[in-house]
């Protein structure tokens, strides 16, 4: 992950706010809190999104930036046309770019 240091904000369900350097907590992950001494439970952590490609060794993170991973797939996708790029909040996959059922939703490059 050179290069790539974002600090996140995590809202624990006692309210108390936290930053975390990657990997980041997830939504019901456990975790210590420091103001109450005592493990509490992620109410609160922003989506991260990263895109990898399939046919070369591309991938990035963007933190909660969803638009950034779009740019960037777009810019990736045109400097190497057929690439096939897979899209990713946390762990899920969310959309691949490159594919023909891609090609009815809205087109932003
Ligand atoms: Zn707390
Ligand atoms: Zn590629």
């Amino acid at each position: 992950m050179s290069g790539y240091s974002t600090k996140r904000e995590i809202t624990f369900d006692c309210g108390h706010k936290w930053h975390f350097s990657s990997p980041w907590p997830k939504l019901g992950d456990t975790l210590w809190c420091m103001s109450c001494r005592r493990e509490r439970r992620v109410i609160s952590a922003p989506d991260e999104w990263k895109i990898r490609c399939t046919n070369c060794t591309y991938n990035r993170g963007f933190g909660a930036a969803k638009i950034n991973s779009e740019i960037a797939i777009g810019k990736h996708r045109r400097n190497h046309p057929g690439h096939i790029v897979k899209q990713f909040n946390g762990r899920e996959l969310v959309r691949i770019f490159g594919t023909q059922d891609v090609q009815q939703q809205t087109e932003l490059f």
